[in-house]
């Protein structure tokens, strides 16, 4: 145990003073300004907790630029539902009336351990019982008899997040007064392919250049 302890510390010390020579030795200014003013950021993502789906570097974010919340599945439970830990509620009120973001992205990804775990029928433990809000997308892919169901439900699941996040009143509001929009998308980790969900609900390729 002791030598586990000290061997993530020297993990996290290193990569911290690679952060100190490297990004932070750039952006010294930004964070100061930052630190002193506050932060602004016009868009809040909502990612996987997946360590391959980083959003800031897939979306080459500075610091103060993006709100990210991150949970298994990129997934928000429709408003109303009592969960065990309402954190990714609080992090869309605060994201939309307080920081006043523009957009909120819901961004689903490949080989997501989620998705995989709610087709296979888990229901155990606490992941168990936060992919259960993702059977109606499960049954909408079912309902359809694809080809690729786990890709399908990828893509499902960022639908349905989209749809519940209508469902918060203050979300709803901020949209029909045009003061935020809404945007599904949709990361391969293999080839980092972006794909961005059209007014249609269908997910196209985003050209790399
Ligand atoms: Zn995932």
């Amino acid at each position: 145990m002791t030598d586990l302890i000290t061997e993530m510390r020297k993990d996290l010390v290193s990569g911290y003073r690679e952060f100190r020579a490297s990004d932070f030795h750039e952006q010294k200014e930004l964070y100061e300004k930052l630190g002193t003013e506050g932060q602004e950021p016009k868009v809040m993502l909502i990612s996987c907790a997946d360590s391959r789906v980083d959003p800031t570097d897939i979306f080459h974010a500075y610091p103060g630029e993006m709100f990210v919340l991150r949970n298994v599945a990129n997934l928000v439970p429709p408003s109303g539902v009592q969960t065990p830990t309402p954190g990714t509620a609080a992090a869309l009120e605060f994201a939309v009336t307080v920081l006043k973001v523009k957009c909120i992205v819901v961004m689903g990804h490949e080989s997501c351990g989620g998705i995989q775990g709610c087709l296979a029928g888990l229901d155990e433990g606490f992941v168990g019982s936060w992919i259960k809000h993702l059977e109606p997308a499960r049954d909408a892919v079912r309902a359809r008899s694809v080809e690729n169901e786990q890709f399908e439900m990828e893509l499902e699941g960022v639908r349905l997040s989209l749809r519940n996040l209508m469902t918060f009143d203050f979300v709803r509001d901020a949209v029909e007064a045009g003061e935020l929009v809404l945007q599904g998308a949709y990361f391969s980790i293999i080839s980092a392919k972006l794909l961005m969900m059209g007014d249609d609900g269908a997910f196209g390729e985003v050209s790399p250049e």
